[in-house]
């Protein structure tokens, strides 16, 4: 079997894992990012809607942004239209196109000196000792052995390396929202404008998206929480029903499903020389479902402990637990007020939410977060959202 050496190895080619991979590798770090598909970027799966908090992360190119946005259109399932104009809501301001802005992020890390190889499955980590120590990979090169001091697992939802390293267990349906997306054209769409739907109707504790992708182009798509699905009742068949209603005769260009975590982050996202990011950790926004930013944002610290315990000499979980908490510090309160708002919002009639858009009818809502929503419904409806005040607040 063939082996190899690196600093680290960075499994799965996504946000998380090329940010992780460039930082780590601007750092002088011998640093390996292994991807499982053929080609970085494909398939997409994923709404591509992202915050102007992107441009953080990464030089804007009009080569991967499809479309710009303005605020989003959010109906309550009488078809109430709420406006939130500005560019602070997760996932409102640029619809990217994640084939290109993954490459792009993987090209940046391999600028930095990383070694990016694509058709590389991780099939198992290597375990020394209580230390993790790196992974088995089939290639087309066959079977080898990749030895490294830090194994980042940056492979998404259905990650399978802190399952192999026993720090996380798998999802439970009620921890996940199953999407079904098209890509559609010849489309009548707002195009400075995001659109959501909401109600029990439309999308069974999740809601259904419309987000602009040029002209007459739009990704369509929604996402139910997985204990609301099944036979007769599944994404895709309210995403067939959606469509009926408000795009009959719009052509269908590509089909996507994906699922993405929404059940808070992992309490240890940490083992003896491992880190989780992204997905794989679930630091996802469990409101919105949005998780690039958080992966990118969670990639950078990533990247900045593990040169830091990698020059110490020291990759113990406990060493390597600056990331949780700087994580915590950065992001976790607004995941948290996410998940809590997430759980109120689902226990909601359709009749809750119709009143809780009336209350904001008429008016257009500029520069508001998604947390800032919250509170303005609060002060708005204080009888009845004390629930959500407590929990929240
Ligand atoms: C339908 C849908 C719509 C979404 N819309 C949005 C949105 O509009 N905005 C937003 O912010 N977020 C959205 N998300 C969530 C977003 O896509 C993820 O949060 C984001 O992609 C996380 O990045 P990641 O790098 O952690 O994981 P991923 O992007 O999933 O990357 C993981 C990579 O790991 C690879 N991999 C897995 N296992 C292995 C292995 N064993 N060996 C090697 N490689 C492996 C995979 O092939 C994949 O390329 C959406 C998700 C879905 C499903």
């Amino acid at each position: 079997m063939i082996e190899e050496r690196y600093d680290v190895v960075v499994v799965g080619g996504g946000p998380a894992g090329s940010v992780t991979a460039r930082t780590a590798a601007r750092q002088g770090l011998n640093v390996i990012l292994i991807e499982r598909n053929q080609a970085i970027g494909v398939p997409v799966r994923c709404a591509e809607g992202v915050s102007k908090g992107v441009e953080r992360f990464i030089r804007l190119d009009k080569r991967w942004i499809c479309a710009e946005v303005k605020g989003a259109n959010i109906y309550s399932p009488d078809g109430t239209k709420i406006t939130l104009g500005g560019d602070k809501m997760e996932e409102v301001g640029y619809v990217l196109d994640r084939k290109l802005f993954d490459k792009a992020l993987a090209s940046d890390a391999a600028d930095a000196g990383a070694e990016v190889r694509v058709k590389t499955e991780a099939k198992g980590v290597i375990s020394d000792s209580g230390y993790i120590k790196g992974v088995y990979a089939r290639s087309m090169n066959g079977y080898e052995r990749i030895y490294a001091d830090i194994v980042v697992g940056a492979d998404g939802v259905e990650s399978k390396i802190g399952r192999w390293a026993g720090i996380c267990s798998p999802l439970k349906p009620s921890d996940i929202c199953i999407c079904a997306e098209y890509m559609m054209c010849d489309i009548e769409i707002e195009h400075e404008y995001s659109e959501f739907f909401v109600g029990r109707e439309v999308a069974p504790k999740g809601y259904a998206w419309v987000f602009p992708k040029g002209e007459d182009c739009a990704n369509v798509g929604l996402g139910i929480s997985g204990d609301m699905s099944g036979d007769g009742h599944r994404a895709i068949d309210y995403l067939r029903a959606f469509i009926r209603d408000r795009f009959p005769t719009a052509g269908v260009l590509t089909e996507i499903y994906g699922a993405v975590p929404v059940c808070g982050p992992l309490a240890r996202s940490t083992a003896n020389g491992l880190i989780l990011v992204g997905d794989a950790a679930r630091q996802v926004n469990p409101l919105t479902g949005g998780g690039i930013l958080y992966a990118m944002q969670a990639a950078e610290i990533a990247g900045d402990v593990i040169a830091k315990a990698i020059q110490e000499g020291d990759t113990s979980a406990e060493r390597l637990r600056e990331y949780e908490s700087r994580c915590r510090s950065e992001f976790g309160k607004r995941l948290e007020t996410g998940l809590r708002a997430k759980e109120f919002f689902f226990s909601l009639s359709d009749e809750d939410l119709n009143m809780l858009a009336h209350s904001l009818e008429g008016i257009t809502l500029n520069e508001l977060s998604t947390g800032a929503l919250l509170l303005e419904l609060i002060k708005r409806n204080p009888g009845r959202l004390v629930g959500l005040a407590k929990l929240i607040l």
